[in-house]
């Protein structure tokens, strides 16, 4: 079993029912998620007995480091990780900066308030089965669900590494392979987890999960009142233009979902955060900004606009800087806030949606 796959509470009872005291779930708890063990043999002050018993019945990584790599300019690693059943996931780090974070960024490169920020990108599912036409993972397909200690393994493993320097993880976005509201409950169990106060401590506000526009989902995360950022991948302005490039478009339309983020807003006061993959000549014209500007006027949104990442599977190009900014332009006019995201990692297709879990793609 892994042990990130335990609450508190069943770690607990787990201990209890070993006939141990309850301070050493307590030990064990903290040694995982404050001092990042990741062996048994680290838990230096538990009795030997019960560090035996502990390598015995659990593992500490549920996954080896299949290879890992650094952007040109370093900002940016992508590791891929092979599950025991041999599935491939990915999770991406991106250091946002500081220069004695890595001496190649310079201040002015990455943009205003932008300092200091280590964000991870974890995965929550090998493949996805939303079947987006331009994203790699939808080009793969559905694999699997990873369960809420796969996903928390992901983090901890980064945490460890940035522990060595003395650095810690500031945000985590659920970005990565898969869709989070499909794989709901090991989601925000994962969350749940790595949020608790006595153990790694990371505050829910420092999670943004990006859904496909699971209607369903998107209301039962506004009635849980979490205070985890919100992410919808829009990409388009009416159901026809949806369609094509988002099957799951079919389900649920724009309509239903854009009701559901309203609900969300009304139910959290949070904003809700669109993201816009800028597809030239196909979503990211003024004619679509206006349309967009129109749906979205009276909701508390922002756009997260980002130029379209290359994949195998699909033949749009990114729109270019100069686009891209009349782009913002007109949405703004139009009262909606909208920043354009930096693209990062493309050079080890470390992109969003490039994430396809196979070497052959790296
Ligand atoms: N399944 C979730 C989260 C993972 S995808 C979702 O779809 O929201 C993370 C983000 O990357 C989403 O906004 C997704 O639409 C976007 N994305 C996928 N493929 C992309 C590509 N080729 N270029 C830019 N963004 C892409
Ligand atoms: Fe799945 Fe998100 Fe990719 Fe769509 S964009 S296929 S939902 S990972």
């Amino acid at each position: 079993m892994l042990i990130y796959d335990l609450d508190f509470p069943a770690l607990t009872e787990l201990f209890k029912s070993w006939n141990e005291p309850a301070y050493r779930a307590k030990q064990v708890w903290q040694g995982l998620y404050q001092h990042y063990y990741d062996s048994a043999e680290q838990f230096t002050n538990l009795p030997n007995s019960l560090r035996a018993k502990l390598a015995e019945q659990f593992t500490f990584t549920p996954f080896k480091v299949k290879v890992f790599q650094d952007s040109s300019d370093g900002s940016t690693r992508k590791t891929l990780f092979e599950l025991p059943d041999k599935n491939l996931i990915e999770a991406v780090l991106m250091r946002y900066g500081d220069p004695a974070d890595n001496p190649q960024i310079t201040p002015s490169s990455t943009g205003r308030g932008a300092k200091n920020r280590r964000t991870l990108c974890i995965s929550t599912q090998a493949g996805c089965a939303m079947g987006c036409v331009f994203c790699a993972t939808g080009q793969m397909g559905f694999k699997r669900n990873l369960s809420s200690g796969e996903i928390v393994a992901q983090v901890m493993y980064y945490a460890r590494l940035l522990h060595k320097e003395d650095l810690t993880v500031t945000n985590v976005v659920l970005m990565g392979m898969g869709e989070p509201f499909h794989n709901y409950d090991h989601t925000m169990a994962a969350i749940d987890r790595l949020n608790d106060a006595d153990g790694y401590n990371f505050g829910a506000r420092r999670f943004t999960i990006s859904t496909v526009g699971l209607v369903p989902q998107i209301r039962r995360f506004a009635d849980e009142k979490r205070q985890v950022n919100l992410a919808i991948s829009l990409h388009a302005a009416d159901d026809e233009a949806r369609v094509e490039m988002m099957p799951v478009n079919k389900r649920y339309k724009i309509e239903e979902v854009l009701e559901a983020c309203s609900y969300y807003v009304m139910k959290t006061s949070r904003r809700v955060t669109f993201e816009w993959a800028l597809i030239n000549g196909v979503n990211d014209t003024p004619e679509v900004a206006k349309k967009l500007a129109a749906r979205l006027r009276g909701l508390m949104c922002h756009v997260n606009a980002i130029p379209l990442n290359p994949t195998a599977g699909y033949s749009g190009k990114a729109t270019d800087r100069a686009r891209a900014l009349i782009f913002k332009e007109t949405l703004e006019q139009a009262g909606i806030p909208c920043t354009i995201r930096m693209r990062r990692g493309i050079d080890i297709q470390a992109g969003c949606g490039q994430l396809a879990g196979a070497q052959s793609s790296s």
